[in-house]
C-alpha cells in the first residue's frame, strides 16, 4: 500500500500554495470576509491558473486530473479560506454535472464558457420547506413550447450572487410523480428577467455568500434541461457523492489550518513564564487534533483514490463527509480554547474559521442524515 502523493501531484499542489500566497493573503482574507465581498480577480486567477480545467477530460478542453488531484487542490484552497473556496468547488461539481448528464451540444456550449471564466456555477437545491428533505422542493417549471416558465424559491444558494454565476436549479415539473421522477435539473442565469436574490447575513462563509433566490415566471430555454425533463433525480445523487468526497479535503485542508494556527500560538505565547503549549491540557489538545486530523485525512483520501479509479465509494464517501465536517467544526473550537481571547479577535483569524466551520456539518447532507445513509447501508431500516 503506497501512502505517497505523486511528484506531478506535489508540484500540483505547491502551485496552488504558490497561487493563494500571492492573490489571497491573511489581511484580504480579512477584509473579503468583514466587507462580505467576493474577490472575483481571485476566481479569475485560479482560471489563468487553469485550476478549472482539472477534472474534465481533454477532449472538453480539461486536463484530464483525477478526483484524488482535485481533492488536493481543494485541500490547499480551504487551508487558506473555506469560504473563498466554495466558489470554485460549486463551479466544478455543477459543471461536472453537466459533463455527466449532458448532450453533445449543452457540454459543448457550457464546458468552454465555465473553463474561460466567462461563468460560474451554483447548486440549487434547497427551499424553506425542503433541507434533508429535498424530495419535498416546490419549485415549478411547466413546459410552454421551447421554453420552461420557472416559479419558486431557493434558499441557501452558495454564490448565487456571484457576477455571471448561473443556478444549476432543481425544480418539479411533474408534481404527480415521485419526486425521483418528476424532479429536473435545469441552469438559469442569476441576470434572468425574474430572478431576484438577496445575500443572507449568515455567521460565516460571508465572501461567497449564501443567498435566497427567488424565480417569478422565469423563461428559460428547454435546451437548459441538463439529463432530460424528470432526470433531475439522478444529476442531483451523482453531483453530492462527487461533491461529497471533495468537500471532506476541503474540510481537512480548513482544519489544518486551525492546527497550525494554534500549535504556533501554542509555542508563542507565555504564561507562568512558559510557553502555554508545554501545560499537558494544552499539549494535549493540539496531540488529539493532529491525531484525529490525520484520520480524516486517511478517510478522505481513500475516497477520493477510490472515486479516482471509478468504484463505488458511497459508504468511504459517507464516512470522510461525516468524520471531517465534524473533526473541522470541533477543531475550532479547541483552537479558540487554545488562543484565549486572541481565538475570538478577528485580527487573529481562528474566530473565521471558527465561523466557517461551522456550516459544514449541515450543508451537503446534515451530520444526522449522513448517518441514516450509513445506519441503512449496514442494514438499518429508515426512511431517508
Ligand atoms: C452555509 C450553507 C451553505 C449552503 N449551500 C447550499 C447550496 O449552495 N445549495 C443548496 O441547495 N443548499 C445549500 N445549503 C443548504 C443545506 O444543504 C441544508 O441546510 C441542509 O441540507 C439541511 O437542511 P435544513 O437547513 O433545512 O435543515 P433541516 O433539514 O430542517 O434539518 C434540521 C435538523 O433536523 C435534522 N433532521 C432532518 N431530517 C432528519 C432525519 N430524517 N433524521 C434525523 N435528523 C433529521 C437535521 O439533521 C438537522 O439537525 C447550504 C446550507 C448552509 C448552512
Amino acid at each position: 500500500m503506497d501512502f505517497s502523493f505523486t511528484e506531478e501531484q506535489e508540484m500540483l499542489r505547491d502551485s496552488v500554495v504558490k497561487l493563494m500566497a500571492k492573490h489571497a493573503p491573511r489581511e484580504s482574507l480579512r477584509k473579503w470576509d468583514r466587507e462580505r465581498k467576493y474577490p472575483e480577480e481571485l476566481y479569475q486567477a485560479w482560471v489563468e491558473a487553469g485550476l478549472l480545467r482539472l477534472p474534465f477530460p481533454e477532449k472538453v478542453g480539461g486536463l484530464g486530473a483525477s478526483a484524488l488531484d482535485l481533492a488536493l487542490v481543494v485541500y490547499e484552497l480551504s487551508r487558506v479560506s473555506t469560504d473563498v473556496s466554495m466558489a470554485f468547488g460549486g463551479s466544478i461539481f455543477c459543471g461536472l454535472n453537466v459533463l455527466r448528464k449532458g448532450t453533445d451540444a449543452q457540454r459543448a456550449h457550457w464546458i468552454p464558457k465555465l473553463l474561460d471564466g466567462e461563468i460560474k456555477f451554483c447548486i440549487g437545491i434547497s427551499e424553506p420547506d425542503a433541507g434533508s428533505d429535498v424530495g419535498n422542493i416546490r419549485t415549478y417549471a411547466v413546459k410552454d413550447g421551447d421554453r420552461y416558465i420557472v416559479n419558486g424559491q431557493k434558499l441557501w444558494t452558495t454564490g448565487a450572487g456571484l457576477e455571471h454565476s448561473v443556478i444549476c436549479a432543481y425544480v418539479k415539473t411533474d408534481r404527480a410523480a415521485h419526486y425521483r421522477k418528476g424532479m429536473t435539473h435545469i441552469l438559469i442565469d442569476n441576470d434572468m428577467p425574474g430572478v431576484e436574490m438577496r445575500k443572507l447575513d449568515m455567521l460565516g462563509r460571508r465572501s461567497v455568500g449564501t443567498y435566497e433566490v427567488f424565480f417569478k415566471d422565469v423563461s428559460v430555454p428547454a435546451d437548459r434541461v441538463i439529463g432530460g425533463e424528470g432526470g433531475g433525480w439522478d444529476c442531483l445523487m451523482g453531483g453530492l457523492q462527487y461533491e461529497r468526497a471533495v468537500s471532506s479535503a476541503g474540510n481537512c485542508g480548513g482544519a489544518q489550518a486551525i492546527v497550525d494556527l494554534a500549535t504556533n500560538y501554542a509555542r508563542e505565547r507565555i504564561q507562568f513564564g512558559q510557553p502555554i503549549g508545554s501545560f499537558q491540557a494544552i499539549g494535549h489538545m493540539l496531540a488529539d487534533m493532529e491525531t484525529e486530523l490525520e484520520a480524516g485525512k486517511m478517510l478522505t483520501w481513500r475516497a477520493n483514490w477510490l472515486v479516482s479509479q471509478g468504484r463505488d465509494a458511497l459508504r468511504e464517501i459517507t464516512h470522510a463527509k461525516l468524520f471531517t465536517s465534524e473533526m473541522y467544526a470541533r477543531h475550532a473550537n479547541m483552537g479558540v480554547q487554545i488562543m484565549g481571547g486572541y481565538g475570538l479577535n478577528q485580527e487573529f483569524d481562528m474566530e473565521r474559521y471558527l465561523r466557517d466551520s461551522r456550516s459544514t456539518t449541515i450543508a451537503a447532507g446534515t451530520s444526522q442524515t449522513q448517518r441514516n445513509l450509513l445506519a441503512n447501508l449496514m442494514g438499518m431500516k429508515s426512511k431517508t
